[in-house]
């Protein structure tokens, strides 16, 4: 959802996007030294994002808000833009794909199985989820921006995750197609993230000045475990 400067809506998407500077979203990146090894996973994922939107990123030099990029169990991440030192963490394991879904979080947006209308293609399995692990099945509100559900996105958990017993989480209802890749931006995801920032418009501040947010942290992956 989107909350900013007090000018709350009932958006569910994301809480706060990033701001524009001129016109232009050019978010500021640190990577911990720590995470030497996972450089080209890191900037990877930033080109997947980069390449596709209008959403762009850079070196941090003295901006007080960016991204930090530093070593973490799983793979997490803050959901929309939260003003400050902002973590994203990567764990050992974490793919670029990985690493550009919890971009995508850092962006504004939840999980899409997450969308108030997941009921109508799939089904998720709550006895075979690990106990304790339920919140990552939560709905939210949120803002589809008025593009449906996609079955294909880098932000729909896979049919196994958080599985408790080998057993599927979530079953789409339409037989024989996957879920759960890491391996691009789906289509809907492009238009998401174009959608939301923007892109093509010309852009004002949803924020000239830091709004508080309710940031939360996807504690998904933070379990000893391949990331989702
Ligand atoms: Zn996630």
């Amino acid at each position: 959802m989107i909350v900013c400067c007090g000018a709350q809506t009932d958006r569910d998407a994301v809480h706060q996007i990033w701001p524009d500077y001129n016109g232009k979203v050019s978010i500021p990146f640190v990577i911990m030294p720590q995470l030497s090894k996972q450089y080209n996973d890191i900037m990877a994922a930033l080109n997947m994002i980069r390449d596709s939107t209008c959403v762009t990123f850079h070196p941090r030099t003295n901006e007080a808000d960016y991204i930090n990029f530093q070593t973490g169990y799983g793979c997490a991440s803050l959901v929309g833009f939260t003003g400050g030192v902002q973590p994203l963490y990567v764990g050992p394991s974490c793919t670029a794909g990985n690493i550009c879904h919890e971009l995508m979080h850092t962006l504004g947006f939840f999980h899409e199985h997450s969308r108030q209308d997941r009921e109508n293609y799939i089904n998720i399995l709550y006895g075979n989820i690990i106990q304790g692990k339920e919140s990552n099945f939560l709905l939210e509100r949120g803002d589809s921006l008025g593009l449906p559900y996609d079955l294909s996105s880098i932000l729909h958990y896979g049919s196994n995750f958080f599985s408790s017993n080998g057993q599927p989480t979530i079953l789409p209802k339409s037989p024989g197609v996957s879920i759960g890749q890491r391996s691009h931006l789906s289509a809907l995801d492009v238009a998401k993230v174009k959608r939301l920032y923007k892109c093509g418009e010309s852009l004002k501040s949803f924020c000239g000045l830091r709004c508080s947010s309710v940031a939360e942290i996807l504690k998904e992956t933070l379990i000893s475990r391949p990331c989702p």
